[in-house]
């Protein structure tokens, strides 16, 4: 039996594409092992967002050589977005010479010949730079996967971003927008929901584009109401929205859809129009203000969650307290925050007012201590609340699930639980989950 070591970096559409190569790698024969040692197969799916995660492959692969001198018939491979990139790609190609196999993230489905070659001891290199595929069409489609989890799944809707952020690697990485055919999206939900799945989560770098590709009348909005009838299936979530795409059908469909649970995660990145234009994120502080009150008015009680980068080029005391004060205005259920990091090729990389690191470092900490005492608030307003929780696994104890605005609760209960819904009272609430008991 041979096993296989795959180490997952960056975002949600990274670990889907783990799963689909877990799949391909399972249908060869292949095992997974957490024992580099015991590995004839090492991979890692790597991500360019932030230089950490691209100088971690580095330190870590190089010191896999111990392991080839070893173990000559091991197989080191290196995929995702680093390769997608020219510069990145010839830099480990001279910095890690000892790495066999390098492929990009349109062509996953290459793996089986891609591998074979690299076990006849040939160095494959093998990076596309658009998927070759037609509309609605992707390479993943009717790939065996091997899923997380098994009471909710990751569900491509649309692949890459055309936004071109100036300070995103995505669009470079993932190529242009292209969306996934409906009936190949509802047929996988169909098929997962038969398999006893009860929650799937659409992804896409930006959903809200959703069917733009397709020229029908398909859109982000109608795709949720087709996916609302399949019978067993009990949520749906979706992530990412940028919120220049955010349009009325899709808000409608949020507010009459039962099953769209009442999350939404929405990066505004910044509170400062100067900095916004910058960026190139294409909307203004009022018309995201604005877009929030129309999504807060359609869907009451609605958790809103979203993006925040301090220290983009440029960004004033002045620009950074707007972004402090949208935080106070907006009051988001939570935050995801980043300090600006410069990637190469981008425009943002290339501006010559670069904010010092250690005032980048003092505004992150001004912000995160901002937004924790917001989300604390808002976990304290939970407590005593009765609310519907999927229950998805065991936890120190007993057993852990989201309720439907995404926070994560622990309580005691049965195993039979699992996959289940049920109501938990909530009993404890700190800054990042609950605690509570069946109600
Ligand atoms: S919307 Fe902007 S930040 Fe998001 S993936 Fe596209 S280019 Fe990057």
């Amino acid at each position: 039996m041979k096993r296989y070591y795959l180490k997952t970096m960056g975002c949600q559409m990274n670990e889907h594409d783990s799963e689909v190569i877990a799949g391909i790698l399972a249908s060869l024969g292949y095992e997974p092992t957490e024992e580099l040692e015991e590995a004839d197969f090492i991979l890692y799916n790597t991500c360019s967002v932030r230089e950490n995660p691209e100088r971690k492959v580095y330190g870590h692969i190089a010191a896999f050589r111990k392991l080839k001198e070893a173990k000559p018939e091991l197989v080191i491979g290196i995929c995702g977005c680093m390769p997608q990139q020219k510069d990145e790609l010839e830099s480990i190609l001279e910095k890690l010479p000892h790495v066999d196999l390098i492929f990009g993230t349109h062509n996953i489905h290459r793996l089986p010949e891609l591998l074979e070659r690299a076990q006849s001891g040939e160095r494959v290199v093998e990076v596309w730079d658009e998927a070759q595929a037609g509309p609605g069409e992707d390479h993943r489609d009717g790939l065996p996967k091997v899923r997380k989890h098994n009471v909710k799944a990751f569900v491509n809707v649309i692949y890459g971003c055309t936004n071109f952020c100036s300070y995103c690697i995505v669009p470079y990485t993932r190529g242009k927008e292209h969306s996934r055919l409906p009936e190949m999206v509802r047929q996988e939900v169909q098929e997962l929901t038969e398999a006893g799945f009860k929650e799937v989560t659409l992804l896409g770098q930006n959903v809200n584009a959703y069917g733009k590709d397709l020229g029908a009348e398909i859109t982000f909005g109608t795709l949720l109401r087709e996916l609302h009838e399949i019978p067993g299936l009990e949520r749906i979530r979706f992530t990412t929205s940028h919120p220049r795409d955010m349009g009325e059908d899709l808000i409608r469909a949020m507010a009459e859809l039962p099953k769209v649970c009442e999350h939404l995660h929405l990066p505004v990145q910044a509170g400062s129009n100067r900095i916004l234009r910058r960026m190139n994120r294409g909307y203004t502080r009022e018309y995201y203000l604005q877009l929030v009150n129309k999504v807060r008015e359609a869907v009451p009680g609605i958790s809103l969650t979203t993006d925040l980068i301090v220290g983009f080029p440029g960004e004033t005391e002045a620009d950074f307290e707007e972004t402090l004060s949208l935080v106070e205005d907006v009051r988001f259920d939570s935050a995801f925050t980043f300090i600006f990091s410069p990637r190469k090729g981008t425009p943002a990389a290339r501006m010559s007012d670069q904010v010092p690191e250690e005032v980048k470092k003092e505004r992150i900490y001004r912000l995160i201590d901002l937004q924790n005492q917001i989300s604390g608030e808002h976990m304290q307003k939970l407590l005593g609340q009765e609310l519907e929780v999927l229950v998805e696994d065991v936890s120190s104890g007993g057993l852990v699930g989201r309720t439907r605005s995404n926070r994560q609760v622990h309580f005691a209960g049965d195993t039979c639980l699992i996959g289940q819904l049920t109501v938990v009272r909530i009993t404890e609430a700190s800054t990042f989950s609950l605690k509570g008991e069946l109600a």
